[in-house]
């Protein structure tokens, strides 16, 4: 494994240019596979906070952006999604090293990001209002205008991906963005700075601020000067953003954590179903808001399943994320691994039945914050592995009965973000689908995210709807206008 220190730029990029921060403090970024220095970012102050949305403020008053066509715009944006994808590789390696993610997935998260900015690079003249007919003798049309300055904050788990499915339809709406990194993986949001200034975006519009989510993160979601604020990250995070922006009213859509569950039926197509549960729940080593934590199988075939499932999970290939032939890199820290084997020791506790995993690997992987991937049978919906967020490589296999036996179990969670459910009755998928309390759920497929359609949470797991046109409605106020024809 190599491990080089990067030379990254250890400023904030405010109004158009890159300025050093206030203090010289900075933030030491590190690389999970082999827990060495990859670089040192800026650590904004409150004071460049200030700074950072008096030049959002700017840039949004003087209409240098919400006042330019929506088709220019829309070729600003066209630009970023070229400029990711002439970096495609360079991007994608430096999220690989700073997120501990295989190469391969972090390339098709850099296209994801190109291809967000492609999407609303077309939508920036497709963001219209309505006509009403209203009972006055009149014209009634509403108007989306943008929302203004907003606040834009990110998890380290898809770094780049989240950031964009923030700035592209903020910036299509015509507002003017702070984007704040996490703290963990801010070095491709910084990329993302550049890649927008040399695609022609007016100073101003997309700034860039690295810090501590304590001080510069509640700094900008505590702000008077900001109208909006989108957040990703946890649940408890999200609470914390809401009370900091109670005082201002600021607008906020947040989407937080998950505990979705994976339902398998006995007469669905066991192979895919194997396979899937097993990519959607160890995919980015578990550290994703829609992984499958809980695996909810008929009794029929559970054991087959429950076998199946661990014996795909022991041929997982661990290993230096720049390996292509990885298929799961380290956790994010050394802290996190911890956490995640308290819950691993939580669910041997209560009952469950460890079938693989969770051991720390040895040999070349032994510096890294590697786990095994583990999975739990013969587990139960009330124990802390089936309750809590986990966020880390850990499956817990439930048995159920019959439909009325696991609707009860599948909606008894705090969260209600995702879901799959496997059969090939379809009358019973329907169903199913309609009955699951969460914002997205797939039927003989583990997908959740696409471009073009809404992707959010239920109950705790979030407010507001991100990607297609949904999320326009989340970056644009509703003006309405009546025109007297008397
Ligand atoms: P955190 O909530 O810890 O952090 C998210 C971001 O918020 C970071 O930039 C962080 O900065 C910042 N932050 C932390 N505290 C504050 C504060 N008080 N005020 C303002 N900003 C703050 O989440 P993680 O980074 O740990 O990400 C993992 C979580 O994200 C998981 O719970 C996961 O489920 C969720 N997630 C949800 C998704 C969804 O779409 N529903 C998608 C992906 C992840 P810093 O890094 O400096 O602490």
């Amino acid at each position: 494994m190599m491990s080089t220190l990067i030379d990254s730029p250890t400023r904030l990029l405010i109004d158009g240019s890159w300025r050093d921060a206030e203090s010289e403090a900075v933030l030491e970024v590190f690389e999970p596979a082999t827990g060495e220095r990859m670089a040192t970012v800026a650590r904004a102050s409150p004071g460049d906070v200030d700074r950072a949305v008096e030049a959002a403020r700017r840039a949004f008053d003087d209409a240098r952006w919400s006042g330019v066509a929506a088709s220019a715009r829309g070729r600003v944006l066209a630009g970023i999604a070229a400029g990711i994808r002439h970096r495609v590789e360079e991007l994608a390696s430096l999220e690989a090293r700073n997120a501990g993610k295989p190469i391969r997935d972090a390339r098709d998260e850099v296209l994801g990001a190109a291809q967000c900015f492609e999407y609303y690079a077309g939508a920036a003249t497709r963001i219209f209002g309505e006509t009403i007919p209203v009972t006055a003798p009149g014209l009634d049309f509403t108007l989306r205008e943008p929302v203004g300055v907003v606040a834009l904050i990110v998890p380290w788990n898809f770094p780049l991906a989240i950031a964009a499915w923030k700035v592209a339809p903020a910036l299509a709406a015509g507002n003017a963005a702070i984007l704040k990194p996490a703290s963990y993986t801010p070095l491709t949001a910084l990329e993302l700075g550049k890649i927008a200034l040399a695609a022609g975006l007016p100073p101003g519009v997309l700034n860039v601020i690295t810090g501590p989510g304590a001080s510069t993160g509640s700094a900008l979601a505590g702000h008077p000067g900001v109208d909006k604020i989108a957040f990703t990250g946890e649940t408890a995070t999200g609470t914390a953003i809401l009370r900091q922006a109670a005082p201002n009213i600021t607008r906020v859509s947040l989407e937080l954590g998950g505990k979705s569950p994976n339902i398998v039926f006995a007469d669905a197509d066991l192979e895919r179903a194997v396979e899937n549960a097993v990519s959607s729940v160890f995919g980015n080593a578990g550290q994703d808001c829609c992984a499958r934590t809980r695996a909810f199988v008929q009794r029929p075939v559970a054991a087959e399943f429950s076998d199946r499932v661990a014996a795909r999970t022991r041929r997982l290939r661990l290993g230096d994320p720049l390996d292509e032939a990885t298929e799961m890199g380290p956790l994010i820290s050394l802290q996190q691994r911890e956490r995640v084997e308290g819950y691993l020791q939580a669910g041997r506790q209560e009952g469950a039945q460890l079938l693989t995993g969770g051991s720390r690997p040895g040999g070349a992987l032994a510096q890294g914050s590697y786990l095994e991937p583990a999975v739990f049978g013969r587990a139960d919906n009330r124990m802390r592995i089936a309750r809590e967020e986990i966020f880390g490589p850990v499956l817990a296999i439930i048995p159920f009965d019959d439909e009325a036996d696991l609707l009860p179990m599948v909606n008894d969670t705090p969260y209600g973000l995702s879901g799959s459910l496997w059969t090939r009755d379809i009358g019973r998928a329907l169903r199913v689908a309609r009955a699951v309390r969460t914002g997205v759920i797939s039927i003989n497929s583990s997908k959740s995210v696409h471009q073009e359609a809404p992707f959010g949470g239920y109950k705790r797991s979030g407010i507001g709807r991100e990607l297609g046109m949904h999320a326009i409605q989340l970056y644009t106020e509703v003006k309405n206008v009546f025109v007297s024809l008397d």
